[in-house]
């Protein structure tokens, strides 16, 4: 067995001080390092860490990694140089070295049994354009000659089909490491280990890889190592999906339940791609974003009346036999976020924006007997969702003589970065409550507009929450805990706006 703790932290860093802290770091979370060596300026920096960690006698399995630049790693200097630092580090306590077949095919065996035959030999190779298409070849490969301890593969997959046929090779042996790389791959790395894999590589701070997730998120959000074939698997896909909330909002309910579960975040380009891994991954259900929330429908084997009205989707189940099931729980987002604060049967709602959250908005609020009137910018837009809710549209210039209940703000205007910008200003806002579906940041620049004129607000986030946990519910059939989840999204956000701060004030 390659190493008892499986999510592998991968230290990395152009200074001896930085790499030991980073290593101290991860041996919080795990007892398997990856030490790349080739990371460190120079040679004598190589060295001079090498040393310290001799002298430290830590505990834990360690692999050591000093590739060369002709095999995609950072180390300058020759086959020679690599082979010296890499008996350094077995020395040093490395129970593993990592050696690319590149180097292997240039070395007479024996060499590499005097200098590193105390270590262990995991024989990696990188494709760092496309997968290849021969994956047996690869390893027959990796497997000529003195037979290494264990195999790594390391591929760049351009869909989620090419990483998943690299996780099906990890399948095939106890010691194979399979690592599909690219931004596509970042749930497939977190399954990796289910699927057989020996390793999934975690860095401590610097990616070394695309499509890695830091060692904290793997280990704290996704507990990628108590993933297993019991564990219940449910994402969210969109285009971007960097940005989102939702696995950590989903994931902290999973944990509060202590349900064996996770959510994971997929980076969809192509539907149907997607779509064709969902029996393989066992994916029982999946939030929809930008830009899929209205493709989606036609890949539905059915659909909730509601959600086919509004004509989008942000929730799918998957039911038995693999049928799509949709709904939209945005609505449910917008009721929840609303009723509590305001009597919605006949009142006068001003939506602003005639987009996907505008519409689910309309219907919701027209399903609770409120009288909707929808002002955007394109005039043709807001006549047609007015028309289907039977509301009104309505000019901008006549939103400073008119007064309604309340306003919502279904418009990206004054989202982050732009969190000067207010989609009103303070005269047109003539109402009892602001509704700002914008979460990010919490309390917008229309907010506060609002709160001045002494004028009750709601945040996004309410929204958000609200129908997550829709969804939460909709496919563990309990109920959702709500103010675990509320408080994982306030504590994300804190954090980014910390960060957002400390960027403000080093420039
Ligand atoms: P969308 O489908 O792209 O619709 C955006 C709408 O805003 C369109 O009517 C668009 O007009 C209008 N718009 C965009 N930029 C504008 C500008 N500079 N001035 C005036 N109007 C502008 O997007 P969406 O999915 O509805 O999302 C809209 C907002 O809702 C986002 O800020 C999102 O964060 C928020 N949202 C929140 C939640 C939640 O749970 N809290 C859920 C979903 C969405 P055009 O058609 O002319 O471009």
């Amino acid at each position: 067995m390659l190493a008892r703790n499986k999510i592998c932290a991968v230290v990395a860093a152009v200074q001896s001080d930085p790499m030991r802290r980073q290593l101290q770091l991860a041996l919080r979370q795990t007892r398997t390092v990856e030490l790349r060596l080739d990371w460190l300026s120079d040679d004598r920096e190589i060295t001079h860490f090498l040393k310290g960690l001799a002298a430290a006698k830590l505990c834990g399995t360690f692999i050591a990694t000093c590739r060369r630049r002709e095999a995609g790693g950072r180390y300058p200097g020759t086959i020679a140089g690599q082979l010296f630092h890499l008996a350094e580090a077995i020395q040093a306590g490395c129970l593993w070295y990592d050696l690319e077949i590149e180097t292997v095919s240039q070395c007479p065996p024996e060499l590499l049994d005097v200098l590193l035959g105390e270590g262990r030999q995991l024989r990696s190779a990188h494709f760092f354009q496309r997968m290849p298409p021969n994956l047996k070849g690869v390893a027959t490969a990796l497997m000529r000659g003195r037979r290494p301890e264990a195999i790594k593969i390391a591929a760049h997959c351009h869909s989620l089909a090419d990483s998943l046929k690299l996780l099906r090779f990890a399948r095939l042996g106890h010691d194979i490491v399979a690592i599909p790389m690219g931004d596509v791959t970042l749930p497939v790395r977190l399954l990796s280990l289910r699927e057989g894999s020996a390793l999934t590589y975690a860095p401590v701070e610097h990616p070394t890889a695309p499509g890695q997730v830091s060692l904290d998120e793997a280990k704290t959000v996704y507990r990628a190592d108590k993933i297993d074939r019991q564990t219940r698997i449910y994402a969210v896909i969109g285009d971007p999906i960097g940005h989102s909330l939702s696995p950590i909002m989903h994931n902290a309910g999973f944990q509060a339940r202590k349900m064996n579960a996770v959510y994971l975040p997929f980076l969809v380009h192509d539907l149907k791609d997607f779509l064709a891994s969902i029996k393989f991954l066992g994916i029982q259900g999946f939030s929809v974003t930008i830009p899929h929330k209205e493709s989606i429908l036609r890949y539905l084997d059915d659909c909730d009346p509601l959600a086919r009205k509004i004509g989008a989707v942000n929730t799918v189940v998957v039911r038995r036999g693999g049928k799509l099931y949709g709904y939209n729980t945005d609505y449910v987002g917008v009721m929840r976020a609303l009723e509590p604060r305001i009597p919605l049967r006949n009142s006068r709602v001003l939506i602003l924006g005639a987009g996907g959250a505008a519409r689910a908005v309309a219907f919701a609020l027209a399903q609770a007997g409120a009288a909707v009137c929808v002002c955007a910018r394109r005039t043709a837009r807001a006549k047609s969702l007015a028309l289907a809710v039977r509301g009104q549209s309505i000019a901008r210039n006549r939103l400073r003589y008119d007064f309604f209940d309340a306003i919502v703000n279904a418009t990206p205007v004054g989202m982050y970065p732009r969190v000067t910008q207010s989609p009103l200003e303070t005269a047109e806002l003539n109402c009892r409550l602001v509704f700002d579906t914008i979460y990010r940041p919490r309390e917008t620049r229309l907010l506060q507009l609002a709160a001045r004129r002494d004028i009750q607000t709601v945040s996004g986030l309410d929204m958000f929450v609200a129908q997550g946990a829709a969804q939460w519910e909709i496919w563990t059939s309990e109920r959702a805990p709500i103010a675990n989840m509320r408080r994982a999204v306030i504590r994300a956000l804190q954090r980014e706006e910390e960060s957002r701060t400390i960027v403000r004030t080093r420039r």
